[in-house]
């Protein structure tokens, strides 16, 4: 078999499982070196299938035994093809006995189990479980565990697995054992085990039918000063769960175990979340109001996933966003209701547009785009991606505001009644959520299998006799690899209509007035009109409100209707929206101003805008800072018709340094009026003025004014959202203090980790950085290419997050690509395949730059040893 030609996987060649496994017994002899994995399973012949052999799967695994109903197999009993083993003419019934050498400590992938910092962590999703072990690795084989495991006391005293701790007791040689079981059925991606020298906070919680519940989070030894918030946040995900869709947990213990060096950020493990540090450990010292945030969506999203994952799994991996899209969409809602006030959740709003337009429109516009539902891979692990993820959420979101909040609750209800200790499919998602509606849901399948961002043109025509207002609605959909055609979505565009004072205006269907000043148009033809009667006066529409469907609404905006839009919309995500297009459009005409060498100057009308929402106290602080914020160089870029990445930069810059000169009064005024003395609470409203406060300082610094206020709150500050702000601003605005402070910063918090790769992630996109400074920060001792953390603080951060400089016109950040994506391919092809990702649109630049790119993605192809995570990249890239 040749190794280079990597298979691709069809999820129109779904099979069923030919065995079923009914229990596993797990056996695992630590150690770091050779660890011994003994495996007894029962199955029996899955009467849905017609094949007659048993299929399972491993991955570098040393065989050492392998019995079928008590009887020795030898080589000619089976055969191995590549990752198969397949063992012909089984009986009905089988017990299979199978033990295996594995050595963690040489595993690099962080995939299966592995060593972190000498402790013992494993990571089954998606297909790791098939390293520790031969098993009919694959969602839809669900089965009952018990583990065993034994360990060296001294150095593993704690050791833990799925489900109810059952037995524990002392082992000869300085041995000890502990024994778990895990009551519900669950497909091996959900196995875990930790055995490792841990600490942990632990709390008896009353769960609503009374039930007292143990909820541990595990971490290092000093790390216990960082754990209250994981443990609230877990509370809280558990009442909000019962609360809102009367989901208890099924358990008697819940754990979370915090891990240094993790792949992804969290794993929801039945009953042992097993999370990145990332995501576990905040104390106001160390962890900004955005991490804050993270922490509280992730423990959300981890055991949300107890039912919408694990009670409930996928058929297979092409379900994956069945999952994790609803999932997503769980703990969007969570975190948006614990905010509670309608301008808080309004904000959470612009947050999940921010990032879908960011990451998730760039990707379904590139040489990876594939719908939510994919048809095809190579590596699975390459689909863990936004689309399945933030597109998903949408998906799902986007039943919501077609049935109603009450009617998605009703086929959450049915889809929970149906297929409990199930493994299913979105389709089955989709007949629940018709059939508890008595709605005909069949276009709507089109959200899973069509690839690309649609496109929804919209007309207006206002009939100043007849009183009415027509919209018509147009959709598209770009062709994406494979999919040269689409058919029409089903669209709800969500629409209000805004008369001359800002005021939102009676809507009239039919002569029928609808109870709302925000009506859903549904849009499933290629082209509809839609009319409103009894409209006085010539509105400004505003389409699309609290963005109802994951689009590119194309609607010839004018400036004086955008700032109508921005100034009054009683929708918070379209005030926003305008304020974005209008900054947009200038940061465009700028960019081709840099380009063509001409002059740049931006209009009073826009500063004007931006200083009346600043001073606006009527709004959040929060609201206020998004509004302020301008799109990305990413968005602008991907906005332009040919790329130009310093241009896009010099624009961005311009237009900053514009705001900070001309408003600079009223941003020191803001700075001010937005301090939040006392002591640190990560609560909206406080996050809200910091932020709003250090956007203001980022301001003043683009125009490298007041430098002194950032360099007295880097000094001054008691948490870490303020003195990593002002550590920015002293650096982007190129104080002379910067490196001072810099060396101050890394002094400071040497011991902690996650504060070491800010301290990267700041140096490796301040806009001087180059590729011989990022060369220089990878040789400092902090640096450390094999911990996904710090790779992703220093590499993704040069290559995904500071464009101008990776973008340089001689290609040397294109060289330091190809070097670091085959030096992590190494190690771990999971993460170096995402790097490899940086580099997908490059189809878009110049067509020097083009070259560039193109010669580096083939240089990566050409290697000899790829791994099949980064050669389906480079090779969709490139196709
Ligand atoms: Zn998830």
């Amino acid at each position: 078999m040749r190794t280079d030609i990597p298979q691709t996987i069809y999820r129109k060649d779904y099979l069923p499982p030919a065995y079923l496994v009914e229990t596993v017994e797990l056996g695992f002899d630590l150690d770091p070196a050779r660890t011994i994995v003994a495996s007894r399973l029962t199955m029996t012949r899955n009467p849905a299938s017609k094949q007659k052999h048993i299929e399972l799967y491993g991955g570098e695994l040393e065989l050492v035994a392998l019995r079928l109903n008590g009887r020795a197999l030898t080589r000619r009993d089976y055969e191995i093809n590549g990752h198969l083993m397949r063992i012909p003419n089984a009986p009905d019934e089988v017990v299979l006995e199978i033990e295996t050498i594995i050595s963690p400590e040489k595993n690099t992938t962080l995939n299966g189990l592995y060593v972190s910092n000498g402790n013992f962590f494993t990571q089954c999703e998606a297909e790791g479980f098939r390293n520790m072990t031969w098993f009919p690795d694959r969602p839809d084989v669900m089965a009952r565990y018990t583990v065993m495991l034994r360990a060296d006391k001294q150095k593993y005293p704690v050791l833990l697995s799925n489900g109810n701790l059952v037995e524990e007791g002392e082992l000869p040689d300085g041995r000890h054992y502990a024994k778990w079981e895990d009551p519900f059925k669950k497909p091996s991606y959900l196995f875990a085990l930790v055995a490792a020298r841990l600490v942990c906070q632990e709390e008896t919680f009353r769960l609503a039918d009374g039930r007292d519940v143990l909820l541990q989070v595990w971490v290092e030894e000093g790390n216990l000063d960082k754990t209250d918030y994981a443990m609230q946040s877990l509370k809280n995900s558990i009442r909000w769960d019962e609360e809102r869709w009367g989901l208890e947990l099924d358990l008697d213990r819940f754990m979370i175990v915090a891990v240094g060096d993790f792949n992804m950020g969290a794993m929801e493990n039945k009953g042992l979340n097993i999370f990145n540090t990332k995501f576990v450990l905040a104390n106001p010292r160390v962890a900004t109001d955005i991490d804050y945030a993270g922490i509280e969506a992730v423990v959300g999203h981890e055991y949300f996933h107890n039912w919408t994952g694990n009670r409930v799994t996928c058929r297979d991996w092409f379900q994956l966003s069945l999952k994790e899209g609803l999932t997503v969409f769980r703990d969007q809602e969570f975190s948006a209701d614990m905010i509670g006030t309608d301008s808080g959740r309004a904000v959470t709003r612009i947050d999940q547009v921010r990032t879908l337009r960011q990451a998730q429109f760039p990707e379904d516009a590139g040489p990876m785009s594939h719908p939510v539902r994919p048809d095809s891979f190579v590596e699975i692990n390459n689909f863990y991606t936004v689309t399945v993820y933030e597109k998903g959420a949408e998906v799902v979101r986007m039943y919501q505001t077609l049935l109603g909040r009450e009617g998605f609750r009703k086929g959450m209800d049915l889809y929970f009644q149906r297929h409990d200790e199930q493994a299913v499919t979105c389709d089955d998602f989709r007949a629940a959520m018709a059939d508890a509606n008595g709605r005909d849901l069949a276009q709507f399948e089109r959200w899973y299998s069509q690839a690309g961002t649609p496109v929804v043109k919209a007309e207006t025509r206002y009939d100043p006799v007849k009183k009415s207002f027509e919209i018509t609605l147009s959709q598209s959909c770009p062709a994406t690899p494979g999919q040269p055609k689409k058919q029409p979505f089903h669209i709800p565009v969500a629409v209000g209509l805004l008369g001359a004072k800002g005021n939102d205006l009676p809507l009239t269907v039919n002569g029928k007035t609808v109870g709302s000043t925000t009506m859903v148009l549904e849009l499933t033809k290629a082209r509809q009109t839609f009319k409103f009667d009894g409209v006085l006066e010539e509105p400004v529409p505003s389409l699309l409100r609290d963005f109802s469907a994951p689009v590119v609404l194309d609607y010839a905006y004018t400036d004086d209707q955008l700032i109508h839009l921005f100034n009054h919309d009683s929708d918070a995500v379209n005030r926003w929206e305008a304020g974005q297009r209008l900054a947009m459009s200038r940061l465009l005409r700028l960019t081709k101003a840099v380009s063509e060498g001409g002059t740049l100057v931006l209009d009073e009308t826009f500063i004007e805008a931006m200083r009346k929402v600043l001073l606006d106290e009527s709004l959040d602080a929060a609201f206020r800072e998004v509004a302020l914020l301008l799109p990305s160089e990413t968005l602008i870029a991907e906005q332009s018709e040919v790329v130009d990445p310093q241009a896009i930069h010099m624009a961005r810059q311009f237009m900053r340094s514009a705001i900070g000169r001309k408003l600079q009064k009223d941003l020191i005024a803001q700075i001010n009026a937005n301090q939040t003395p006392g002591e640190y609470s990560p609560d909206a409203i406080a996050a809200g003025k910091r932020g709003l406060k250090n956007l203001c300082l980022a301001y003043l610094a683009a125009a490298f004014l007041n430098l002194d206020l950032a360099e007295r709150q880097f000094d001054k500050a008691t948490n870490m959202t303020d003195r990593f702000s002002a550590l920015t601003s002293l650096v982007h605005g190129e104080s002379s203090e910067a490196e001072r402070a810099l060396d101050t910063f890394y002094k400071d918090f040497e011991g902690e980790a996650l504060v070491i790769d800010k301290w990267f992630a700041l140096q490796a996109s301040a806009p001087r950085t180059d590729v011989h400074k990022v060369r220089e920060l990878m040789q400092h001792k902090a640096f450390n290419i094999r911990n996904p953390n710090r790779a992703r603080s220093l590499l993704f951060s040069f290559c995904n997050g500071n464009p101008a400089q990776f973008d340089a016109p001689d290609g040397s950040g294109y060289a330091f690509w190809t070097e670091q994506v085959l030096a992590l391919d190494k190690l771990n092809p999971q993460v170096a395949a995402r790097l490899a990702r940086a580099l997908d649109r490059w189809r878009r630049y110049m067509p020097e730059q083009q070259d560039r790119m193109r010669s580096a993605l083939e240089q990566v192809s050409a290697s000899g040893k790829l791994s099949n995570d980064v050669r389906e990249v480079v090779t969709k890239a490139l196709a």
